[in-house]
């Protein structure tokens, strides 16, 4: 079981990432005009070059990426992320888009090609999804579901109907119910069985004030929600939206399209499931998609195509809920998943799935011997364990079981989340890990599961390699100390 990206490294069947062959003038950087350059040298630091170069070599072996080691942050999908991706956003002609940059000039074509990405990007997300138009103008993915259900609520606006409440199952990521209720919505809680939703309990939930319902799925369990077909009619049936919180995508990339499970509105997370760069708040992308009779509500800027062929950015959407983000929106990441998409083509994007759940579950009989399951089913993509019982029995908590996988080399998976899970340690490998570091992880936790027992003290005291050890975690939260040596240094 190699993932895809090992298996075309090794030249075998699998996805081949394609070389960027450029020619040299695509390299070509303009010239700064005359009058905007810099009259003096700028005054900087005299350092010497071995000095600079120790202390950001340094300072870069204190981070943690993807490209340092695994990272199993369960929701979050960080799977590794391609370099050719960044090479085609580095290309002069994307990299130095001003947003101001005129679209067409007389003789020359300057934004139309990034148009042409957005409006691209658009029609590619419908074929995924099954929906009708994208918007790629949300920042995020939780800036996604703000949009979204600021488009549920122009949609029932629109047709007379007052409504005040948003369904949102108890096991839903944190910022589901938040964006509701910013976008004035009363949230209820749907609970779940066994780690999913049944009708049952949400038949008593249902009347005419339902705007519609918030569903992830796969869930945050990683559990696929089987009743989401009988759910769907079920809200649809009060007049109800149902909304895909599409961060989990990956694992039924190319299998099932959101639209045929009966969603009318879908935010994907370009960043997660088309593999570019995240973390650390960094950029991200949350484009919105949604049916047919959503479309004109959709936020302006649009790209429109006059006609004579030439794209454009089309403001004049009367029935638009307006401005969510201005000019192209994240357009680096955008163009990386853009290339991402392509890149692997549809029979690509079906292995993405196959591979994020087999992984996924490899873990899951692995780690389960040491670590009870929160619902003991196969998973989808990721997989959530408790430590509740280690807490327990020999005060080991999630937590510390997290912090001691720092000092194995691993980044930590999502802890305490679900909230439905006492201590629980929700574990995503991601597509992109092979069978080898599956094992190494699978090594690492048994080591912590085998200190567990034998010194449980030594695991409170983790991690013992970093520069920072254990922090107050309420204290850091609370009064947060930015300086760099504070940050860095202790
Ligand atoms: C990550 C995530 C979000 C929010 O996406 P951001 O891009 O971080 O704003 C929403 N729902 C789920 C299930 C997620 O994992």
């Amino acid at each position: 079981m190699r993932s895809i990206f090992e298996q075309s490294r090794a030249g075998r069947r699998g996805v081949a990432f394609p070389r960027l062959e450029l020619p040299a003038e695509a390299w070509e950087v303009a010239v700064l005009p005359e009058g905007l350059r810099r009259a003096a040298p700028a005054e900087l630091p005299e350092v010497a070059e071995v000095d600079v170069v120790r202390h950001f070599t340094r300072l870069s072996r204190l981070n943690f990426g993807v490209d340092v080691g695994t990272y199993p942050l369960g929701s979050c999908t960080m799977k590794y992320n391609p370099k050719f991706s960044e090479d085609l956003a580095r290309l002069p002609g994307f990299a130095g888009l001003h947003p101001l940059l005129p679209q067409l000039r007389r003789g020359g074509l300057l934004a139309q090609g990034a148009l042409q990405v957005l409006h691209d990007m658009d029609l590619l997300l419908c074929a995924i999804t099954g929906m009708a138009a994208f918007t790629m103008q949300p920042l995020a993915g939780a800036h996604g579901e703000l949009t979204g259900i600021m488009l549920m609520a122009a949609y029932h606006r629109d047709r007379g109907n007052a409504k005040s409440v948003v369904l949102v199952p108890d096991s839903a990521h944190g910022t589901n119910p938040a964006s509701a209720a910013i976008a004035g919505y009363k949230v209820v809680p749907v609970p779940s069985r066994q780690g999913v939703m049944h009708p049952d309990d949400l038949k008593p939930l249902l009347n005419q004030s339902v705007a519609g319902m918030m569903m992830t799925n796969p869930n945050t369990l990683g559990l696929f929600e089987p009743h989401v077909k009988t759910i769907a009619d079920l809200v649809h049936g009060v007049d109800g939206l149902m909304y895909y919180d599409g961060a989990n995508l990956n694992a039924i990339l190319g299998q099932v399209k959101p639209a045929d499970l009966g969603f009318d509105i879908v935010h994907l997370n370009l960043h997660k499931t088309f593999g570019t760069p995240h973390g650390g708040g960094g950029p991200g992308s949350g484009p919105v998609g949604v049916v047919e009779k959503l479309v004109d509500f959709l936020p302006v800027s649009r790209v429109g195509r006059r006609a004579d062929g030439t794209l454009f950015l089309d403001y004049d959407q009367p029935k638009s809920i307006g401005y969510i983000a201005p000019f192209y929106g994240n357009f680096g990441v955008i163009l990386k998943a853009y290339a991402y998409i392509l890149a692997l083509g549809g029979p690509g994007l079906k292995r993405v799935a196959e591979h994020a759940v087999l992984n996924a579950n490899y873990l899951r009989v692995r780690l389960s011997a040491r670590w009870p399951l929160a619902v003991d089913t196969p998973c989808m993509h990721e997989v959530v364990l408790s430590a509740a019982e280690s807490a327990q029995r020999h005060g080991v908590s999630a937590l510390d079981v997290a912090k001691a996988l720092i000092d194995f080399g691993f980044h930590p998976p999502t802890v305490y989340f679900p909230l439905i899970v006492k201590e629980a340690l929700m574990v995503e490998p991601t597509e992109t890990e092979s069978k080898e570091n599956l094992d190494e992880l699978v090594a690492a936790m048994e080591r912590i599961a085998d200190l567990t027992e034998s010194d449980p003290e030594s695991l409170h005291a983790a991690p013992r390699t970093t520069p920072v050890g254990r922090l107050n975690e309420v204290e850091a939260a609370r009064k947060p100390d930015l300086s760099y040596r504070g940050a860095c240094f202790g």
